[in-house]
């Protein structure tokens, strides 16, 4: 890869076949069958520390048990620089490690795979772009990770992109990659595999700019059924003003009005914004990129979520994916969500996507005050 493509292109290349990898790892841990799930910490309160890794002694693959590496249940704004050894390469990190003030603790499950996935991502684009700050949902990789799961090259088809201009000339000092290792871990672990997906976002200053969602079991019901064997997985990526691959954008049918929301993290507020748009349907699904993949494929209209439970790593990649087809994404005030590096972690607003060709203030206006006000 020309070090004369622009950086956007490379992130967005990088990044895609990091998170396909990331998927065949989330894939043979549910095969292998033991899922290692913990329960996230949940605290109130919050903390701030400088944590600096000194050389970390050589293993030839982490053992899964291993909870001083694994189990970390915070997160981290981490900028990390891994010497390769032979065989395995290192993540070793100068870390700042910040508790956030909101947890939310229920069905917030970690797994073994997504402790595994997160530091396949976070060793294979810390070795590539060592400037950019990359924050992953499952907090700061110190450990060493086998040299099969660091992956380096790029997908040609995201690299062949025209750059829009507006990200011809960016710094790496000002890009934050959000990681979410698996997103819709409830769903994984309850055997729900299709709701699961890998999400990178890039984000340039405060706003998401490119985005891949990578779906390790797409395709997984048919070959299950005995159906005609495809490739398992796919992965769609968009850069915002620059174009998308791997689905074909589709709009949702019109006279009806199909909204998606969680299935594992109802509440009355939630269930009060969705009665308020008077839907003729509820789809209620995994995962904020499983949802926002519905909404570029056109199966639902808006993605409604009245909840302060989604984080930065959740939006981040879906946001780009869907300004890139001509969506929105905001919190239920109508506010961007911003993705610079010390901006807090929870969407504490909540989550209205819309899909291509909707009228989002109109969703907005319809809600309630005593939604928006539970949402501050
Ligand atoms: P869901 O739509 O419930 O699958 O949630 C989308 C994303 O937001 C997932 O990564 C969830 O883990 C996260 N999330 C949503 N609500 C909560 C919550 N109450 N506690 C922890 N995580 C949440
Ligand atoms: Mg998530
Ligand atoms: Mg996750």
């Amino acid at each position: 890869m020309a070090q004369s493509t622009p950086l956007i292109l490379r992130l967005v290349a990088s990044s895609v076949t990091a998170a396909t990898r990331a998927g065949k790892i989330i894939r043979d841990i549910m095969s292998e069958g033991d899922l290692g799930i913990v329960e996230k910490v949940c605290t109130t309160g919050s903390w701030s520390s400088t944590v600096s890794t000194g050389s970390l002694a050589h293993k030839d693959i982490l053992s899964s048990s291993d909870s001083a590496c694994c189990s970390k249940s915070h997160s981290v704004s981490s900028r990390i620089v891994k010497p390769q050894k032979e065989g395995v390469a290192k993540s070793e990190s100068s870390v700042v490690a910040r508790r956030n003030p909101n947890t939310f603790g229920k069905n917030d499950l970690q797994t073994e795979a997504d402790r595994s996935a997160q530091r396949c991502i976070l060793a294979s684009l810390s070795q590539q772009f060592p400037e950019v700050t990359i924050i992953g949902e499952e907090g700061p990789s110190f450990c060493e990770v086998p040299s099969d799961w660091v992956v380096t090259d790029s997908d040609p088809e995201v690299l062949k992109m025209a750059c829009p201009a507006y990200l011809q000339n960016i710094d790496d000092k000002d890009v934050v990659i959000w990681v979410d290792p698996l997103d819709g871990t409830s769903e994984y672990t309850q055997g729900l595999l299709e709701h699961v997906t890998v999400l990178i976002g890039v984000a340039v200053g405060d706003r998401a700019v490119g985005g891949v969602i990578h779906q390790p079991y797409y395709n997984y019901k048919r070959q299950r059924e005995g159906g005609e064997v495809e490739e398992m997985g796919r992965t769609l990526w968009g850069i915002v003003g620059g174009g998308v691959g791997g689905f074909v954008p589709t709009s949702a049918p019109e006279g009806c009005r199909i909204l998606t929301t969680t299935r594992s993290h109802s509440t009355p507020v939630v269930q009060a914004a969705l009665d308020a748009l008077q839907p003729d349907e509820v789809i209620k699904v995994g995962g904020a990129g499983h949802k926002v993949m519905m909404l570029i494929e056109g199966k639902a209209h808006a993605y409604v979520f009245a909840s302060k439970g989604c984080k930065k790593w959740d939006t981040c990649a879906p946001e780009a994916v869907l300004i890139a087809t001509g969506g929105r994404l905001t919190d239920l005030h109508g506010d961007s969500y911003k993705y610079h590096k010390d901006i807090p972690h929870p969407n504490t607003g909540g989550v209205l996507a819309t899909g291509h060709g909707q009228d989002h203030d109109w969703y907005l206006a319809k809600l309630p005050d005593a939604v928006r006000q539970a949402l501050v």
